[in-house]
C-alpha cells in the first residue's frame, strides 16, 4: 500500500503532466511514478499501473497516481505540455509502446 508521502513527492517534483493537444483540446495525463510513467484518465478514474489493475478495479479505490493527479490539480502543480493534434497519434503510439 502506497502512502500519502508518495503522492506529495510526485506533486512537489512536478511528476503530474498534462499533455494538451491543440486545437482539439484533447488531454492526456501522465504521472511519473517511482519506476515508470503511467497513463491516466482522471475523468474515468483509470490508470495504467499494476496497482490499478490488480487492486483498484476490485476495491473501487484510487491508486496513488490518480490521487497525485487530483492533488496536483488542487494545488495548481500540473506541468502542462502543449502539442499539436498532428502529433497525437505518434504520441499515443509511443506511450503505449512504453507501457507494454
Ligand atoms: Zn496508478
Amino acid at each position: 500500500m502506497k502512502g500519502r508521502g508518495d503522492v506529495d513527492s510526485i506533486v512537489s517534483s512536478m511528476g503530474v503532466k498534462l499533455h494538451y493537444f491543440e486545437p482539439s483540446g484533447r488531454k492526456v495525463w501522465t504521472v511519473v511514478g517511482k519506476e515508470n510513467e503511467h497513463w491516466l484518465d482522471p475523468e474515468l478514474g483509470f490508470c495504467s499501473c499494476e496497482d490499478y489493475y490488480y487492486n483498484v478495479l476490485s476495491t473501487g479505490g484510487k491508486c496513488y497516481h490518480l490521487k497525485a493527479v487530483l492533488a496536483a490539480q488542487e494545488k495548481g502543480k500540473v506541468e502542462t505540455v502543449k502539442f499539436s493534434d498532428s502529433e497525437f497519434e505518434s504520441f499515443i503510439a509511443a506511450l503505449v509502446k512504453d507501457l507494454i
